[in-house]
């Protein structure tokens, strides 16, 4: 007889985005001429820079005939597009990596979902609180988490990020093995400081943990003082892994690419305390369950590296970061608390009033016909708070605060 994995029916139904869905068209059924706002989307808006469009036809025509056709590629990525990274993101930040530190991958949510396939099962889990659900529900999946009781999973540590520690996660009490960081921060529009930084790779030295550092949204960083990548962090390279997507970067959530940094001075102990390098498990795993991204995306990938793919993404994430100042203006004349608009495409509001997140969306959509996300919804710790996103149309945001501003509460 054949069973299931019953990890997976531990998992708690997500109903997030599908309750929103299904309360804003609610609302639209009973206002058919309501003109809805969405502010809650996590997804880009703006088209591929014509940089990563140009590549991408230029492959395309390659992969036409005989002479320039590429079949499987490497799992780990092509040379042109690792060398380009490790030459592009860390050098610059005086970072050394090797090209074969660099695993080339079809997106972040890939990759700090199976991360975990490589770890021993027993690990304690630590994240922060809110946080984006993938790094709870993965561990789920592998029998990590424990049982839930209502609020949260009994062996992970959760380390909650609110207004008043200013979004500073405080480190756990006891010794804990795999440690979730996502800086700049998906859903607070948060970031750690160097200081901060430091203390979390000490702490990960110390008992031996591994940092699983999800930098998606790195691109948006705009304070010269605050890292770009864990591995700034001296000590950093025997303790962490860094995830980074183009999705966010560049507008690569339908196109698919990201990469993952294992690097080689890793290592894990087993249970005897014998030293493995990860980076040549990962290097196996990815062999074995993965055969690697479309040449043609890798070379749309390379593209955000030249001149003009470099300024075309730096004018798209302006474009992105010019609504969120826009937002924060106007949120905070409104007599709101907001956090993150700075470094992040995320805006946190402190809901007014004690409203509970739910009933500040609700008071949004049905007021002023604008749907943002109930921070809640992303963990315990983002109660009485809502995230909105300023990937939307300029105009949408403009409209929306315009709505805003002549008074709601
Ligand atoms: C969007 C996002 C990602 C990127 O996911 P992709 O699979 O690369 O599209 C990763 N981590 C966080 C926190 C995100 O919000």
């Amino acid at each position: 007889m054949a069973t299931v994995n019953e990890n997976f029916l531990k998992l708690q139904s997500n109903y997030l985005f599908a309750d929103i869905a299904r309360k804003v068209s609610a609302y639209k059924a009973e206002h058919p001429d309501a003109p809805i706002i969405r502010l809650g989307i996590g997804d880009v808006t703006r088209p591929l820079p014509p940089a990563v469009i140009q590549a991408l036809h230029q492959a395309t025509e390659e992969m036409a005939h005989a002479d320039t056709f590429r079949g499987y590629g490497p799992e780990h990525g092509y040379e042109f597009l690792r060398q380009a990274i490790v030459e592009g993101d860390f050098a610059p930040r005086g970072v050394q990596l090797d090209t074969d530190e660099i695993f080339v991958n079809d997106g972040a949510k890939s990759d700090t979902g199976n991360f975990g396939d490589i770890l021993g099962g027993d690990n304690t889990i630590c994240v922060t609180d809110p946080i984006y659900p993938v790094y709870i529900d993965s561990n789920v999946m592998a029998g990590r988490a424990g049982n839930f009781d209502g609020q949260g999973w009994s062996r992970i540590t959760y380390c909650p990020c609110t207004a008043e520690n200013d979004f500073v996660p405080e480190l756990p009490a006891h010794p804990t093995d795999m440690i979730y960081l996502c800086y700049p921060n998906n859903p607070t529009g948060t970031t750690l400081s160097r200081a901060e930084l430091e203390k979390w790779v000490a702490y990960a030295l110390q008992h031996h943990s591994i940092l699983l550092y999800d930098a998606a949204y790195e691109a948006y960083i705009t304070r010269p003082e605050i890292p770009h990548s864990i591995y700034e962090i001296p000590g950093a390279k025997q303790c962490a892994v860094e995830f980074h997507s183009y999705s966010k970067t560049a507008g690569f959530t339908g196109l698919r690419c990201g990469y993952t940094v294992v690097p080689k001075q890793l290592v894990v102990r087993t249970a005897s305390g014998e030293e493995v390098q990860l980076n040549r498990l990962w290097n196996r795993r990815q062999c074995t369950k993965f055969n690697g991204t479309a040449y043609i995306v890798q070379r749309a990938a390379a593209a955000i590296y030249t001149e003009e793919g470099r300024s075309q993404v730096r004018e798209t994430i302006g474009y992105y970061m010019e609504n969120a100042r826009l937002m924060r203006e106007a949120l905070t004349a409104a007599g709101l608390q907001v956090y993150g608009g700075v470094d992040a495409p995320y805006l946190w509001v402190r809901t007014p009033d004690g409203l509970g997140s739910w009933e500040f969306f609700e008071k949004l959509l049905t007021e002023i016909h604008v749907v943002s996300t109930p921070g809640v919804g992303f963990g315990p710790a983002g109660e009485g708070y809502i995230r909105l996103t300023a990937f939307g149309e300029r105009a949408d945001c403009i409209e929306a605060m315009r709505r805003l501003g002549q008074g709601l509460f």
